[in-house]
């Protein structure tokens, strides 16, 4: 009874989400701040009655909020459910079997081979450099590609690139292609790529409301581009699901979009509790990758991964460990308040 298709897929595993409070929980990148005030006056006043209606398909008021912020027009927002279903959007418009692979960083976000699979798109991972940094020379040094997708800030490092390096590359890279940047974490002190839309249509910034937004849980991300690019995602769209985004996230995603002091403040300060955790990690003798994002990528020399993981975990603190080579000493820690990440301070002191 199952399709061929169905048979073949490799589904992407989800960090846990513990459905009781007994953990510190720093394995998912949620911020640890709840969202605007102004998202908690919508919730209270809503009128059930709403609900009745279909939301607008176009989400017109929420991509006028976003435009307006990014200097660009509404043609030029595409806002989806959740920054993954806008990622698999793109990969299905844009990347194809016809003009070779998709190239994205060898360790990066573990959706987009899971993508590539569910569209058939074939892949090719490129090598990071020994500091974990991208190398994005190194993607110009293949023959053909349908496309680049990177993260900025890239996951679960944390390293960033400078605006100008992505310039640098879009400059060399072919503009018949699609190059997407991923930058789910950017408001952690990176510089966003948006203001290349216009001298690279062939560039898309897709972003999300789950990280710096403190909305994981609305579900609620966007892709910037061209609006010829904005207009085939739309196709994409309508010919999936007309309605992906409800009435309700549609209207707290704008007034959370207009209340950018708020979400400044909030990001500042994880950025504040990240340095310091990056500090004392040091001085407990970790190795520890300067981060960009909500989160530090951090090894133990003489320690293996899965019993970082796993000790932590017995001890009431969940965070990430991908079990993959080059990377499987490594957890991912997500910055969280600095009441937490004390408490994950003195919790690693005790064990390692
Ligand atoms: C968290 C994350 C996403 C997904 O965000 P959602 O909007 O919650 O779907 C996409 N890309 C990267 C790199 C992420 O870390």
């Amino acid at each position: 009874m199952y399709s061929s298709r169905f048979k073949k897929l490799h589904p992407y595993t989800p960090g846990e989400q513990p459905q009781n409070q007994e953990y510190i929980k720093l394995n998912t990148n949620e911020n640890p701040y709840p969202p605007s005030p102004k998202v908690e006056k919508i919730l209270r006043e809503y009128k059930a009655g709403d609900l009745r209606l279909y939301p607008d398909p176009k989400a017109v008021k929420l991509r006028e909020a976003i435009g307006e912020k990014s200097g660009l027009t509404p043609d030029n927002v595409f806002p989806g459910n959740g920054s993954d279903e806008v990622l698999s959007f793109c990969f299905y418009a844009f990347f194809g079997e016809e003009n070779g692979p998709l190239l994205f960083p060898e360790h990066t976000y573990s959706f987009y081979p899971v993508y590539c699979t569910f569209y058939n798109i074939p892949y090719t991972k490129i090598s990071l450099k020994e500091d974990f940094n991208i190398d994005l020379s190194r993607f110009l040094d293949t023959d053909e590609s349908c496309g680049v997708i990177f993260p900025n800030p890239n996951a679960p490092t944390g390293r960033l690139l400078p605006v100008d390096a992505v310039s640098g590359f879009l400059e060399k890279y072919s503009r018949e292609r699609a190059v997407i940047i991923d930058e789910a974490y950017i408001d952690f002190g990176g510089e966003s790529a948006a203001s290349l839309i216009r001298s690279y249509p062939n560039c898309i910034v897709v972003r999300t409301f789950s990280k710096s937004h403190s909305l994981a849980g609305l579900r609620l991300g966007y892709a910037l581009g061209s609006t010829d690019a904005v207009a085939a995602l739309m196709t994409v769209k309508d010919s999936f699901n007309s309605y992906p985004l409800d009435r309700l996230a549609q209207t707290i995603g704008e007034a959370a979009f207009r209340d950018e002091e708020y979400y400044k403040e909030i990001s500042r300060k994880i950025i504040k509790t990240r340095e310091r955790i990056f500090t004392a990690l040091k001085n407990q003798h970790w190795e520890v990758l300067p981060s960009s994002s909500n989160f530090l990528f951090a090894r133990k020399p003489g320690i293996k991964g899965s019993e970082l993981y796993g000790r932590l975990k017995k001890a009431g603190v969940l965070v990430r460990h991908f079990d993959l080579p080059g990377i499987e000493d490594f957890i991912r820690i997500t910055v969280g308040t600095d009441e937490q990440m004390d408490r994950f301070l003195e919790t690693c002191s005790r064990l390692f």
